[in-house]
């Protein structure tokens, strides 16, 4: 069993509301000793705080609103995530970016509030998590606003493509690498490229109740995803890479504490 870090758990969903304890035990069961819950809305990122505090050692949190969130992002919102900011469970600012797939806020709002959160970031010198989804070059641009200002910076769910991923990768952000890789619909395109992600850059997660990995055995009959599904994602992701399996998980765990500046995991 491999010691890991998983850097993206939406814990904080309904999904998980009847058995969350059950969900942290089966994770740290498969090895999954850290999980970063991420906050991604103004009801949710206090939310993701609670959970870490009631989980020491355990959890950690982020704090952000996501982009299909944008339009809640007004002065209390962000007076509110400054307030979360000062407690040090909450170890990144976001998740935040842009998402133009969805558009679920508008796209001006997006901005706004992906601006407002990175300032937050030079703020507090918090590692940022970061979301893009179709939304390359203007993601790159406000990015660029913020050149030499910001802390280290992780594009979570990476699902872009090779040159988008070198663009990051020259930016020296590091790189979240989902189930998404076991999406032979859409995520045969990273299989290809995740070879490429330096080990010190390489963090993976779950983006649990999100993208369940496809080619998980036993499918569970709930097509919920949650931690303990991890170690199925870096086995995948080590033979991607032509890598033992051990050098993937170690590697990434200690890039994950590295980053979020978190206690080392206890070795194997
Ligand atoms: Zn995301």
């Amino acid at each position: 069993m491999h010691t890991l870090i998983d850097i993206g758990a939406n814990l904080t969903h309904d999904s998980f509301d009847r058995d969350r304890d059950a969900v942290l035990t089966r994770a740290r069961e498969a090895g999954v000793a850290r999980m970063v819950v991420t906050g991604a809305s103004r009801e949710h990122s206090p939310r993701a705080l609670a959970l870490a505090q009631a989980h020491p050692g355990v959890l950690s949190a982020t704090a952000g609103v996501h982009p299909h969130h944008a339009v809640e992002y007004t002065d209390e919102c962000d007076a509110e995530l400054r307030a979360l900011h000062a407690h040090a469970e909450v170890v990144a600012v976001g998740e935040t970016g842009l998402d133009y797939f969805r558009d679920f806020s508008p796209r001006p709002a997006q901005r706004k509030a992906f601006e407002r959160q990175l300032q937050i970031g030079v703020d507090t010198g918090k590692p940022l998590f970061l979301h893009q989804r179709d939304a390359h070059a203007d993601f790159m641009a406000i990015m660029r606003g913020f050149d030499g200002k910001l802390g280290p910076a992780v594009v979570h769910c990476f699902t872009g493509t090779r040159e988008e991923l070198f663009d990051y990768l020259d930016q020296d952000w590091h790189i979240g690498i989902t189930g998404w890789l076991c999406d032979e619909r859409r995520g045969a395109h990273l299989r290809e490229i995740v070879k490429n992600i330096p080990a010190h850059r390489l963090m993976v997660e779950t983006d649990a109740p999100y993208l369940l990995p496809r080619t998980l055995r036993p499918m569970p009959k709930e097509r919920r995803n949650e931690p303990a599904f991890l170690p199925h994602i870096v086995e995948e992701l080590a033979r991607d890479r032509g890598e033992d399996v051990t050098t993937t998980a170690a590697a990434s765990a200690a890039t994950a504490a590295a980053f979020f500046r978190l206690p080392p995991p206890a070795a194997d």
